[in-house]
């Protein structure tokens, strides 16, 4: 598996970032895990408009969902001629309805389900393309769901956006590579069932027996090297800040 991180600002974008998206690729197929603002730009860089094979979007707060209104325009109105068929599109109940309202706050003749085809998310372990991912519901104020990855032997986890949770020990349980939220700062922000803090992002590696931590959706009036070495006090393995256009083998 290949991870690149497309972009990992938490709640709003940075000068340096574009909110949370994350494309998983293998055996040429392109998973992208949520699509924040700012992300639709950033994946270019990345690959072709039209290559992504399917999206996951991990809740449906606008910084891990809102450029999907943009990919919409650019798959309902494509330039080359003809309409892009539909791609699966994984979210929590509701996905369509509020993406459609986002994109217009009135009737249009344009739907979103002939460009996307939507699948809603619940706790469970299914096949997209040539990866298994099992889904557990995480701790957030709107149902929100962490997702593992499996393939060719090797794990990742992703937290999405999310408190102290043992469902999220489930998913990080021995993973390769745990992408794991840290928007909080230990002894600033302490807030329950809305984010983790470096020392807690850190504290669920070391209990779930991660093999590597990279510590994302950090805000930018958060200085993340505080939130890093919170992390590295709780934690043996190797724990870094996830950076846009970084990629990861697995
Ligand atoms: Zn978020
Ligand atoms: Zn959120």
């Amino acid at each position: 598996m290949k991870l690149t991180v497309v972009g990992c600002s938490g709640s709003f974008p940075s000068a340096e970032s574009a909110c949370s998206s994350y494309l998983v690729e293998a055996d040429g197929f392109r998973l992208l895990l949520d699509m924040g603002n700012g992300a639709l730009g950033e994946l270019q860089r990345h690959c072709g408009l039209y290559d992504l094979d399917a999206i996951f979007l991990s809740h449906l707060h606008a910084d891990h969902c809102i450029d999907m209104c943009a990919y919409f325009v650019a798959r309902y109105y494509r330039h080359d001629g003809g309409r892009c068929a539909p791609i699966p599109v994984y979210g929590p109940e509701g996905t369509e309805h509020r993406l459609t309202t986002a994109y217009a706050d009135t009737p249009t003749a344009s739907s979103m389900s002939e460009v996307f085809d939507f699948h809603t998310v619940k706790p469970s372990t299914f096949e997209i393309g040539p990866f298994t991912v099992h889904t557990e519901r995480v701790r957030h104020p709107v149902e929100a769901y962490g997702i593992r990855i499996e393939h060719g032997g090797k794990s990742l986890a992703y937290s999405g956006d999310t408190g102290v949770s043992e469902a999220l020990d489930a998913l990080a349980r021995d993973s390769d590579l745990f992408l794991c939220e840290a928007a909080f700062t230990h002894g600033k922000e302490s807030i329950p069932d809305l984010h983790l803090t470096g020392r807690e992002a850190g504290e669920t590696a070391a209990r779930a027996g991660a093999r590597r931590l990279v510590l994302t959706h950090i805000p930018p009036w958060t200085d993340a090297e505080v939130n890093l070495r919170d992390a590295r006090e709780v934690f043996g393995g190797p724990v870094e800040l996830a950076a846009p256009r970084v990629t990861y083998e697995i």
